[in-house]
């Protein structure tokens, strides 16, 4: 187990400040990056999209140009965005929708340190592969995975 120096330092420090020991230093500033990072995912994807071309596109600018409509000639504007993949977290998908007809298309792209969940690498089985497998954020809307944790936010279960 490896551990960089700079990681120690920080958790000594809060151990210092809140009296806590070092395994529970360490699990709150775990807790804490990643709640930072789930506040940003969620600035990621919760958005509305824009009512006309003339402003910047509500994503944060991360996005492409819509391209030109080949049917009507209008242009395509983001209107969404959700994560692009199932294991690398910082890959997500833009759909973008033409402003004059039905038309639509999605691009992928890849925003660095803008991830929309935690990839952890597991060994599975009885073959002993590794494989990773990734947690997505609270509150991140996934469409082929669901979000850890959702019971603790729930009301009581429907078991009976
Ligand atoms: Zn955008
Ligand atoms: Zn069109």
């Amino acid at each position: 187990m490896t551990t960089n120096r700079g990681r120690k330092d920080v958790i000594r420090d809060r151990m210092a400040a809140t009296g806590e020991s070092y395994n529970v230093a360490a699990r709150n500033l775990k807790a804490m990056k990643d709640m930072g990072a789930t506040r940003d995912a969620r600035l990621v994807q919760r958005w509305q999209p824009a009512d006309s071309l003339d402003v910047p596109c509500p994503c944060g600018g991360t996005c492409e140009p819509g391209e030109t409509c080949d049917h009507c000639h209008a242009r395509h504007r983001h209107v969404k965005r959700y994560p692009g993949s199932v294991t690398d977290v910082e890959v997500w998908a833009d759909r973008y929708e033409c402003m004059g007809c039905p038309s639509s298309y999605t691009l992928t792209i890849h925003l660095a340190g803008r991830p929309w969940g935690v990839a952890e690498t597991v060994v599975q089985g009885g073959a002993a592969e590794e494989i990773v497998r990734a947690r997505v954020f609270p509150g991140v809307v996934h469409p082929l995975l669901r979000a850890e944790a959702t019971a603790e936010s729930g009301s009581g279960s429907d078991e009976d």
